[in-house]
């Protein structure tokens, strides 16, 4: 009888994050390239016309930076461009400029918070270097031919190479989904994975009684669930071919999503096929200990000590505290919201619920929530809520219409009559007629029967659509009662 393995699932990321800056890395052409018609942001330096310098943009530089502090980094003073040579057709120069032996950045972490909540993974970070994207190949199915567009020839990237630290495909998703979050609190990128700002390749391997497996490699993992699905897929296949005794050949493979499966791409190459050398149109980067002490200083409050302060300090429950700054535009809005109407917990009901589904219905990211619908506003939707002069009901309404038009709640409320009716006499009218419509609720509330009175109450706020004020309404009817 064969013994069983002892299998264990050793996974390494890679990850590219497109650079939050405004042009691109060695050119002033726009980087904002998604969806614009196809190469017109483009120049000779990104085009890699025979004699065209590039000159490095600083801003890049700094979001590198930021990125690598926010890693805990080290940060060594020099580092250095390399050209990578390959020859593809969306890489015009025939290289494509990044950083080798000397990266921006090496040996950070992120401490990964695991589901429980309480405890922490660290997970190493190996490098960070910046470099140029590549252009884009389009598939036209109708000619059957392959078009060019170099758009993003010279977009700036970081990539964030871990070490195999996780164990799991789960983990590696979590990895991720925390690493975007920690980049888009310190404005590093925004990380649409869905316009390939954020994209994922893995290493995967099994090792076996402790002795390590051989890699292979997935690319095109440009979800969270992608990320889960086909690291399942392929450690599931590693899994099966060791316990038939069989092997596992290093490779390269894409996800495909539609299919479900992950499908064999060029066969690895290896570093030096590349032939890396320094460029030698650009200097060595240095980086000042000034330069990055006032980039650190500039870096906000991280996730995990955020949500830790929210709970503490606002009496808030974990998940609360957990939602609310999963997006620091979020945590920012709810602190601004509390600055104005200090009952925390109120303010959080309605933004998890209320502003949450208004931001998913319109499609809006987070970062543009506070320019829709100011906090001022959703505060003053709160007081007239509190002190009664609507229900919650039309709150929610009222809301909603400020959130969609941008008006002010109280004009809603005056414009609308939807303020509560709080008029006696107005209010002893409709008893009288609810009365007479429910003569047996009537004679049996004579009789007797207390609880018959909060039907009329409901009868009577239902012809008001809930506007009226409970209290006085059932004073109305209970006076009302006693007379006739
Ligand atoms: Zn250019």
């Amino acid at each position: 009888m064969r013994e069983t393995l002892k299998m264990e699932t050793v996974i390494g990321l890679e990850i590219h994050v497109q650079l939050a800056t405004r042009t691109k890395l060695f050119c002033g052409c726009s980087a904002d390239y998604f969806g614009a018609p196809p190469n017109t942001h483009c120049c000779p330096v990104c085009l890699g016309m025979p004699g065209a310098l590039p000159v490095l943009n600083e801003r890049a530089v700094e979001l590198a930076l930021k990125a690598a502090l926010a890693l805990d980094c080290e940060i060594p003073e020099r580092s250095v461009f390399a050209r990578k040579q390959y020859f593809y057709p969306d890489l015009p120069k025939g290289y494509q400029i990044s950083q080798y032996e000397a990266p921006l950045a090496r040996d950070g972490h992120l401490d990964l918070e695991l589901p429980d909540g309480t405890t922490t993974k660290r997970v190493r970070i190996r490098r960070l270097h910046l470099e140029e994207d590549a252009g884009r190949l389009v598939h036209d199915p109708p000619t059957g031919r392959t078009l060019v567009d170099l758009n993003r020839c010279g977009v700036p990237l970081i990539e964030i190479v871990t070490e195999p630290d996780l164990r799991s495909p789960e983990e590696a998703a979590l990895f991720v989904k925390q690493l975007r979050r920690l980049l888009r609190y310190a404005d590093v990128s925004r990380c649409d994975m869905e316009r390939g700002e954020l994209r994922v390749d893995a290493n995967i391997s099994i090792a076996v009684d402790g002795r390590p497996g051989t890699k292979t490699e997935i690319k095109n993992m440009n979800s969270f669930q992608a990320i889960e699905k086909a690291l399942k897929v392929e450690e599931t296949r590693q899994r099966m071919a060791l316990e038939r005794g069989g092997t596992v050949q290093p490779q390269t493979f894409g996800w495909n999503p539609e299919a479900g499966r992950v499908e064999p791409q060029r066969a690895k190459e290896e570093a030096e096929d590349y032939r890396y050398f320094p460029d030698p149109d650009l200097v060595p980067l240095l980086i000042d200990e000034a330069w990055t002490r006032r980039l650190r200083a500039e870096l906000p409050e991280r996730p995990r000590e955020r949500r830790r302060r929210l709970q503490e300090g606002y009496g808030l429950p974990a998940y609360d505290a957990r939602l609310l700054t999963e997006e620091r535009a979020i945590a920012d809005y709810f602190e601004r919201a509390v600055a104005l109407f200090p009952k925390p917990k109120e303010v959080s009901n309605w933004l998890l619920t209320e502003v949450f589904r208004l931001l998913d219905e319109a499609k809006l990211a987070p970062e543009d929530l506070a320019g829709r619908l100011p906090p001022e506003r959703l505060v003053e939707v709160l007081r007239l809520v509190d002190e009664g002069r609507i229900n919650r009901n039309t709150g929610k309404a009222v809301l909603e219409e400020a959130f969609r038009t941008g008006r002010e709640p109280e004009a809603i409320v005056e414009e609308r009559k939807l303020g509560r009716i709080a008029d006696e006499a107005r209010l002893a009218e409709l008893a009288e007629r609810v009365i007479q419509e429910h003569p047996q609720a009537a004679r049996d509330f004579k009789a007797g029967n207390e609880r018959v009175l909060g039907f009329l109450v409901g009868q009577l706020m239902a012809r008001t659509q809930g506007r009226a004020d409970p209290k006085l309404a059932a004073k109305v009817l209970r006076d009302k009662l006693a007379a006739s």
